[in-house]
């Protein structure tokens, strides 16, 4: 993998560039929809390239467990398996550590909700805490597997391996992903984890795919800076940044700030799991290359568009009597043929190919918004 920067931006972090792979070139900033299961849900390979989507994400972990990375690899590795032409990545594992851990324990699976007045466990994590369902020890993690209830052991070793057999373009270290609510020691401690993990990635890589480091930390000020110092120090070909980034929206900016100050500039840098529509323009200005979300899919399957307008729920019944496209200045293959009021009839049929639609239109939705977005920083309005 080659990383071109074209142009620096004079007003923030943002930066134009091409991630050129095996598999293509990326121009970024750019969004990563998520295709856990080696799949987009709802669409096929080439649907999600006529939403102008550029790589994709997999994921390690689940795709371990089914249909297991032997499987994969005899098919020809992830791009022949699922027929995606296009640059493709690999996480972990570790988001998995929280969100099938501490995630888990505090009735969340999302790293942003965690609602601990709701429940009888403790309101922090502190130094030495276990999660319940995983244990998290010096060499790795010991799963549960979701599928069979058999228990799975996931280290830093055991994920490059599994991710070199799925043989997508960009590969992540294996990290402890912590939860919002681990308190500073906590933290400092998992810290000294990732870090020794991360030597290990790159130690036990025999294959040639990029591999990016994770940068943690959480909400520390000195923490992020000390994670992004050693990891950006060791010879990988990029970076993630993971874990918490607060509620606050400008603190996000900042936060992820600190960390982008530190690291090697001339290196791609991955922001891991955020990117609602409104903190896009926020996290490609504090110098995130590319990110990947689940908004626009997720979104999508509960009914709702992304349009001009706002979010639009199209199960609503109002909608049935709007025989109009669901925003009048996307020229998606959606927005041309189809009209509110069938989308809406759809859903509320339970027909699938309601979200289907709903998933192609946000995503090319977030993808045009994103090109708008590296239009700006061409002009230098960014
Ligand atoms: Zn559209």
């Amino acid at each position: 993998m080659n990383f071109k920067i074209l142009k620096k931006s004079s007003k923030s972090r943002a930066r134009l560039g091409f991630l050129e792979t095996e598999h293509g070139v990326v121009e970024t900033p750019c969004l990563v929809p998520v295709a856990t299961q080696a799949v987009v849900k709802t669409l096929e390979s080439k649907e999600v390239e006529e939403t102008k989507s550029q790589i994709l994400i997999s994921n390690t972990f689940h795709l371990h467990l089914k249909p297991g990375e032997k499987i994969v690899e005899k098919a020809g590795k992830l791009h022949k398996f699922m027929n995606w032409k296009k640059p493709l990545m690999t996480d972990s594992g570790g988001y998995q550590v929280f969100s099938l851990g501490f995630g888990r324990d505090f009735n969340s699976g999302s790293k942003f909700s965690l609602a601990p007045e709701k429940s009888l466990l403790p309101r922090s994590i502190s130094a030495g805490a276990q999660p319940q369902n995983i244990k998290i020890n010096h060499d790795g993690v010991t799963f549960r597997s979701p599928v069979n209830g058999d228990e799975l052991f996931i280290g830093p070793k055991e994920s490059i391996k599994i991710q070199e057999s799925l043989g997508a373009d960009i590969i992540f270290a294996f990290d402890e992903c912590t939860a919002s609510l681990a308190d500073y020691n906590y933290v400092k401690k998992s810290l000294e984890k990732t870090h020794r993990w991360a030597e290990i990635c790159l130690k036990s890589q025999k294959s040639k795919q990029a591999l990016y480091g994770i940068v943690q930390g959480s909400k520390f000020k000195d923490l992020r800076i000390e994670s992004a110092k050693v990891i950006g120090a060791m010879d990988f070909d990029g970076f993630g940044i993971g874990g918490e980034f607060g509620n606050d929206k400008k603190k996000m900016g900042e936060m992820i700030g600190w960390v982008v100050d530190e690291l090697p500039e001339k290196k791609p840098r991955h922001l891991l799991g955020v990117g609602y529509l409104e903190d896009m323009e926020l996290i490609i200005k504090s110098g995130a290359d590319t990110f990947d979300c689940t908004v626009p899919t997720h979104y999508a399957r509960r009914g709702i568009a992304f349009t001009s307008q706002g979010k639009l729920n199209l199960k609503q019944t109002k909608f049935l009597r709007k025989n109009e496209p669901l925003d009048k200045g996307c020229v998606c293959a959606v927005c041309l043929n189809y009209k509110k009021d069938y989308i809406c009839h759809l859903l509320k049929a339970g027909e699938i190919t309601g979200m289907k639609l709903l998933t192609f239109h946000n995503l090319f939705y977030f993808n045009t918004f994103v090109e708008s977005i590296r239009e700006r920083i061409k002009k230098g309005e960014i």
